[in-house]
Formats: structure tokens, C-alpha cells, sequence
């Protein structure tokens, strides 16, 4: 195991009703902006609860982040959260709603030009206002770690940050706010979280039992409720235990002292900087390729993968890690994600393209083993058409 320092300081509400510990979150004389996504939280009552929770505060509501959210959007609600001397935020919404909130608090206290943020992807950021958050779309765990994810819509970048000043103060995790979500969310959101588990999980084999075990009850809790919740979307045991993993998945609990891998998100990120495809399309796209291209390197996790999270241990070794690519591409697709390029209705003439892009944001190249160059992820997409 390599030596790591641990620590989250997101103080977490679970449960039904917990929206109401808002009250108790934020200051009595703040000012509050709340942000929020193109109005689900305004349909399915969690606005009410939040505005609720937030009587007496001076309170400011900025309603239009994007899916997949735009730096030109942000840089205004960075504005207006200066102009109005704003000095608490407040995401109210997905992961999209959360990230954006987590740029502007940096933004809003940032001197220069914003965009050096992402381009320095988040060290050069020496404060941010508070941030606090309503996740209602479990995928992300942007609600307890330090990440955002922001495009610049105009050049078609889409690029990360992180940053300790960023990281939310605390956030709320009610199930129920999940009831409303499309299937296709619902669906992304569990091939996000499992994908998320996967990028620490199938790496180079280190001997981190305890990690290993955390990320194999979490894949094994996602590969069973993820369909349930499909069937069911107002089983509160099912999205209650989608939510919870999906935030543990990605609170830097599973990444200390283990590598980390994320080429596939990383070549997703460009997918849907490019072309538009949901963040959880692209990693169900590139994935089963990376591996296919990767197995030598990633061999003996793959075969503990297949045999602890599928009960594959019929075969050859060949075998085995076939058949537990395969499960995983069948997972995606029973989910409703699909896991082809050409499903996106793109083809081979995307791949200089994305291989531009992944040289202009990489100085050097993707994966736990610094292997993944442009060329490299060329022949995974190759593989993923
Ligand atoms: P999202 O982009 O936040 O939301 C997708 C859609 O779901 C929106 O249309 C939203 O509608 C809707 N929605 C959200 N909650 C809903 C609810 N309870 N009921 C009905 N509709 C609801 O999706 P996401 O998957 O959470 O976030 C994706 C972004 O996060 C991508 O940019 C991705 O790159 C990034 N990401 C971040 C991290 C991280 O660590 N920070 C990790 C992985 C990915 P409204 O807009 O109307 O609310
Ligand atoms: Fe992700």
C-alpha cells in the first residue's frame, strides 16, 4: 500500500427530511445564493424545502446551470454572487448544479482571468466562498470531494479542477429527491458511480485489501440495485443505497493508497466536450476498450474483478477477463447506456480529433501507468466504434 493522508471534512445529512438541516448549515445573517440546474428542483419540491430551511436569510436564486456546466454561465453567476456580496452558495441539483457552484466559489474570489482555474486545473486557487450542497442526482460524489468539472462551450473544452478551498462545507442526501429522475439519469448515475469505483479498483494490483473490499461491496451494491431502481424509482432502500454509494465511491476514501487510473474519464471528458454525449455515455464507451488494451498491465485485478464481483471462475485466464469485460459492457447496456460510438452516431473520423484535444489538455499521458498517450486512446476508440 502507498503511504497516503486521509481526511474529508464534508459533513454529511442523510435521510428523508433532512433538507430541513439547512437551517442549522447556514449562518442566520448569510447571503445566500442558491444555484440550480433548467428547474427539476422547482418541479419536485426540493426548492420548497430549501427556501424553507433558509427563512430569514438574505436569499439569491440563480436558476440555468447547464448539464455539463459552462464556464460563460458560471463566470456570470461569479459576478452576481460579487456584486451582491453573496458569502455562502448553495447547489441545489445534480452533479453539474454542484460542480459550476464549486467553480463560481472560486471564481468569485479569484484575481485574473477565471479560465486560468481550469488551465492550472485548481492549484493556483488560494480561497473560495463556502460552498454547501442538495445533490439530488446520486452519480458524481461531487458532494464530499474537492472535484469540478467545467466546458468552456465556446472551444469545446471540458476540463477538471480540484481544490481543497472548494470542497462543499457540508451536504444533504435525501433519497426521496431522487424519486423524480429519468431513467436516463437514473442510469447514468449508476454507470458514473460504478465507473468511478472501477478507475481505483482496476489498477495495478498494490495488496490494498481494505480498499480492494470497499470498492468490490460497492460495485457488487450498484450491480444489484441499479436495475432495481430502473423497475422501481420510489424504493427508498434502492436509491438510499444508490446515493450512499455513489458518494463513497468518490470521497477519496477508496483512492488513498492505491493508483489511480481515469484515462477513461479523461478521454470521456473530450467526447462530451466534442460531440455532447452524456458524461456516463462515454465512459460506458471507452471503458470495455480500455481493458481490452490494457489487460497485460491490469491482468491480476481483472481476474479478482471477474471472480469477486461476477463469480466467473470458470476458464482461462483469457477467459475469464473476457467474460467480465463482457459482463461489465452487458451491465451498461441492461442499464440503458450504450456502449458503442456508433450508438452516438459517431464514427472514425472523431478519433484525430479527440487524440487533438487529449494532446492540447495532457502534458503527459493518461492512466496509472502513464501509458495512455493520444496514440493509445486513438486504438481504444478504434476498438470502441
Ligand atoms: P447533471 O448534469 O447534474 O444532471 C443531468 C440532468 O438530470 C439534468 O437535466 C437535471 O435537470 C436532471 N436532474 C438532476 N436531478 C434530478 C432529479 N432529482 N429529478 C429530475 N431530474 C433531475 O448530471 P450528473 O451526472 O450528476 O453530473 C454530470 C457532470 O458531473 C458532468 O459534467 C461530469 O463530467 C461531472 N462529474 C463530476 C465529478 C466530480 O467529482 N465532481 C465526477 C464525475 C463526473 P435540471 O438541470 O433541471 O436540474
Ligand atoms: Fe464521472
Amino acid at each position: 500500500m502507498q503511504s497516503f493522508t486521509y481526511w474529508n471534512t464534508t459533513r454529511i445529512h442523510f435521510g428523508k427530511g433532512q433538507i430541513a438541516r439547512i437551517s442549522e448549515e447556514v449562518p442566520p445573517g448569510a447571503r445566500v445564493l442558491i444555484a440550480y440546474g433548467g428547474g427539476s428542483v422547482l418541479k419536485n419540491g426540493v426548492m420548497d424545502q430549501v427556501r424553507a430551511a433558509l427563512a430569514g436569510r438574505t436569499v439569491f436564486e440563480f436558476g440555468g446551470i447547464e448539464a455539463n456546466p459552462h464556464f460563460e454561465t458560471l463566470v456570470k453567476v461569479a459576478d452576481l454572487a460579487r456584486t451582491e456580496k453573496v458569502d455562502f452558495l448553495l447547489a441545489v441539483g445534480g452533479g453539474s448544479v454542484a460542480d459550476g457552484t464549486k467553480f463560481v466559489a472560486a471564481a468569485a474570489l479569484f484575481e485574473g482571468d477565471p479560465w486560468d482555474i481550469l488551465l492550472e486545473r485548481g492549484t493556483n486557487v488560494q480561497a473560495a466562498l463556502p460552498v454547501g450542497c442538495v445533490m439530488t442526482l446520486p452519480a458524481t460524489g461531487s458532494e464530499m470531494n474537492r472535484n469540478a468539472v467545467i466546458t468552456r462551450a465556446s472551444t469545446q473544452d471540458k476540463l477538471p479542477m480540484n481544490s481543497v478551498h472548494v470542497m462543499p462545507r457540508f451536504s444533504v442526501l435525501d433519497p426521496e429527491t431522487t424519486y423524480s429522475l429519468p431513467p436516463r439519469q437514473t442510469a447514468n448515475g449508476v454507470v458514473d458511480s460504478f465507473m468511478h469505483v472501477l478507475e481505483q479498483y482496476l489498477t495495478y494490483p498494490v495488496g490494498a485489501k481494505v480498499q480492494d473490499r470497499f470498492a468490490e461491496g460497492l460495485l457488487l451494491t450498484i450491480l444489484e440495485d441499479g436495475p432495481v431502481a430502473l423497475r422501481e424509482p420510489t424504493n427508498y432502500a434502492v436509491r438510499a443505497n444508490l446515493m450512499w454509494a455513489s458518494t463513497m465511491a468518490l470521497n477519496d476514501l477508496l483512492s488513498r493508497g492505491v493508483p489511480g487510473d481515469w484515462a477513461t474519464h479523461r478521454i470521456g471528458h473530450e467526447l462530451t466536450g466534442l460531440y455532447g454525449l452524456d458524461h456516463a455515455a462515454t465512459l460506458a464507451v471507452v471503458l470495455p476498450s480500455l481493458l481490452k488494451v490494457k489487460r497485460a498491465q491490469k491482468r491480476e485485478k481483472l481476474l479478482q474483478y471477474a471472480e469477486r464481483v461476477f463469480g466467473i471462475t470458470a476458464g482461462s485466464e483469457d477467459e475469464r477477463i473476457d467474460a467480465a469485460i463482457e459482463r461489465t459492457r452487458a451491465f451498461f447496456e441492461a442499464m440503458g447506456v450504450k456502449t458503442r460510438l456508433a450508438d452516438y452516431g459517431l464514427d472514425a473520423r472523431i478519433i484525430p480529433e479527440v487524440a487533438n484535444k487529449l494532446r492540447q489538455h495532457w502534458q503527459v499521458p493518461l492512466g496509472e501507468h502513464r501509458d495512455v498517450t493520444p496514440e493509445v486512446a486513438s486504438n481504444i476508440l478504434e476498438l470502441a466504434l
